[in-house]
């Protein structure tokens, strides 16, 4: 047993413990009311996914570890989604590569930002960024559009777990690298992103972060190789096949 009342065994354990984060997350007042329908959509790819992590997503997770360790200033977009999810597991990768965390809202309040900013605290960050609010993306409208100026505002690589197409699109035609997180491989978001890991976030934070410590000590050629390598189209085409033709093996069932 652990934090929710159903035993480890369950098939679906780790699909209600999910479930059941988000549902604290809202409590919390860290996790949005949208924030829980975009779980059940991404309940629904992951179920067809067989709530496993495919190659190709595996590869996509080795391909964000090498940019985010090439990066010069990386940044990890955090939302009420994963805030409630993985928040330690964020705030390690953060850790491991160096690179910066900020709260980034599609209904932003002062209110929410500070209370994801205390979680991660509570979680082991030493710094989160997304208060200041003092730089903008071009195109997008005002809310959605403000960031940190030393923040995201000047990342050359960012990790938006969950991001919504607009912004995702933006942050692109600004130049930034974005590696996405979206279970749904014909999301905007995941179409736009140079690395689309298509994988839940439960399991994509963790997997990056074990590829960053295992490639830590590589050569900026041998990381370079891994990034050249990584075509975002074959990942997604993959990811569509295995949702569109895969066979459902959930628990065994
Ligand atoms: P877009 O504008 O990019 O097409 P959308 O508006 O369809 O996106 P939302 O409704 O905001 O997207 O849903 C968020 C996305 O996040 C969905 O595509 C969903 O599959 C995905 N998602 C939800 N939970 C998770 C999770 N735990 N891990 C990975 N992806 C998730």
């Amino acid at each position: 047993m652990s934090d929710v009342d159903v035993p480890e065994s369950h098939p679906r354990y780790e699909s209600l413990l999910t479930r059941h984060r988000i549902e604290e997350g809202v409590e919390k007042g860290i996790t949005s009311q949208q924030g829980l329908i975009a779980q059940g959509r991404g309940e629904a790819f992951d179920y067809l996914l067989g709530e496993q992590t495919t190659e190709s997503a595996e590869r996509a997770e080795q391909a964000a570890a090498a940019h985010l360790l090439l990066a010069d200033h990386p940044v990890l977009s955090v939302n009420g989604n994963v805030a409630a999810l993985v928040p330690e597991e964020i705030v390690e990768l953060a850790e491991v590569t160096g690179a910066d965390l900020e709260v980034n809202l599609f209904n932003r309040t002062e209110e929410r930002i500070e209370a994801i900013a205390e979680h991660l605290h509570e979680h082991g960050a030493s710094e989160v960024k997304g208060l200041t609010a003092d730089g903008r993306i071009p195109g997008i409208d005002h809310e959605r559009a403000k960031v940190d100026a030393d923040g995201i505002g000047d990342a050359d690589v960012v990790v938006v777990p969950l991001e919504d197409g607009d912004r995702a699109e933006a942050l692109g035609e600004i130049g930034k690298t974005e590696i996405v997180v979206d279970l749904n491989p014909l999301s905007r978001s995941a179409q736009v992103a140079a690395v689309p890991i298509v994988d839940n976030v439960i399991r994509a934070v963790p997997n990056v972060t074990a590829y960053a410590r295992e490639l830590q000590g590589h050569s900026e050629t041998e990381l370079r190789a891994i990034v050249d390598e990584f075509d975002p189209n074959e990942t997604l085409a993959a990811a569509e096949r295995a949702i569109r033709g895969g066979d459902v093996n959930i628990g065994g069932q």
